[in-house]
């Protein structure tokens, strides 16, 4: 919240209640999914503000885009510095990982292919272990 109003955002009800759900949930979230959980805390809430908080959001780097077979139109909270994600395919979960060796790798394979590697982004999908006790694989 500080943050958004250190970049001169005006921080409505119908925002903040955006923001709150975005920031702290360990799901991915759809801005559809963001909608109906943000309601519950504001009522009043329309589409409309959800997708414009979420671009904020998104170019303050608070949020960050999740790239799915169906497209880009999910977020999950950012985090500071580099980091790779790690997702459930069955229920949204998300986590940060760091994975020193995926450095080197990646500079391996810049030498190999004789590319002076810029960046990367990556992540990675799979089953958490709350939904293979749920019997999903
Ligand atoms: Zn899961
Ligand atoms: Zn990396």
């Amino acid at each position: 919240m500080q943050k958004l109003r250190d970049n001169g955002y005006r921080l409505t009800d119908a925002r903040e209640a955006v923001v709150e759900v975005v920031i702290n949930s360990d799901r991915v979230l759809k801005p559809c999914e963001v909608f109906d959980l943000a309601r519950a805390h504001y009522g009043k809430l329309g589409l409309v503000s959800v997708y414009r908080t979420l671009e904020k959001l998104e170019e303050l780097g608070m949020i960050q885009r999740v790239h799915q077979h169906q497209g880009c139109q999910a977020f999950v909270a950012a985090k500071e510095g580099h980091h790779h994600l790690l997702l459930c395919s069955v229920c949204g979960r998300y986590e940060y990982f760091q994975g020193e060796n995926l450095e080197s790798f990646f500079a391996q394979i810049g030498i190999e292919k004789d590319y002076q590697i810029e960046e990367h982004w990556m992540q990675v999908f799979g089953v958490c272990s709350t939904c293979r006790r749920q019997g999903y694989s």
